[in-house]
């Protein structure tokens, strides 16, 4: 029987550089994940596209795909549903590829329920004025959406001890190549091989 793949989930408050980072790893030609595009009812960031950064939907397609059990997990953020479609998921894990998710902590505990073999991997900012630093100079939200990312970040890194592994964003290098050494590991424990 063919190896199932390995559900990689990279989760840890939003600003802490989580895309940065998937898109570092992604970018790197000996990767060989593969990466779960989400479905969201947030509007298109400027650059992004359908298909390619995000499924983009409406608030009512979004909730008939909760309906009809299409997502793994799903969870509203900051005002806006974000979610991962499970067929996607399911098929490339029983082709012995392995997946990843780049989510926020809700769905990732959501993930931790339905897939406890999972890989968690919290990705934690060097400190919490570092993170209102570099949300603050995306510059991409209001101060009441900064204001909101800020409370929510600071509940989500007391939840850091329900995954397997932390991950300090000090630079992304440094984050990738812990990331995918981690990867590695797992792939190497006596409980899969
Ligand atoms: P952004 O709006 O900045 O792209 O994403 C906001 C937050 O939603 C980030 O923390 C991102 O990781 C998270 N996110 C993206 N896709 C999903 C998803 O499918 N499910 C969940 N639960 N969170 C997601």
């Amino acid at each position: 029987m063919e190896k199932k793949g390995l559900l990689i989930v990279l989760s840890g408050p939003s600003g802490v550089g989580k895309g940065t980072v998937r898109k570092a790893i992604f970018s790197q030609p000996d990767t060989k994940f593969e990466y779960s595009i989400s479905m969201t009812t947030r509007k298109p960031r400027e650059g992004e596209i359908d298909g390619v950064d995000y499924f983009f939907k409406e608030r009512e397609e979004f909730e008939e795909l909760i309906r009809q059990g299409k997502l793994l997990e799903y969870a509203e953020y900051v005002g806006n549903y974000y979610g991962t479609p499970v067929d996607y998921v399911e098929e490339t894990l029983e082709a012995g590829k392995d997946v990843f998710l780049e989510i926020e902590v809700q769905g990732a505990k959501q993930v931790r329920e339905k897939f406890p073999d999972g890989l968690f991997i919290f990705l934690a900012p060097p400190s919490l004025s570092e993170l209102e630093t570099r949300i603050t100079q995306r510059g991409t939200e209001s101060a009441e959406l900064i204001r909101g990312r800020m409370e929510k970040a600071r509940k989500e890194i007391e939840m850091m001890n329900l995954y397997d592994y932390v991950v300090e964003n000090d630079t992304i290098e440094n984050a990738c190549e812990k990331i995918k050494a981690i990867v590695v590991a797992e792939h190497c424990r006596t409980s899969r091989v």
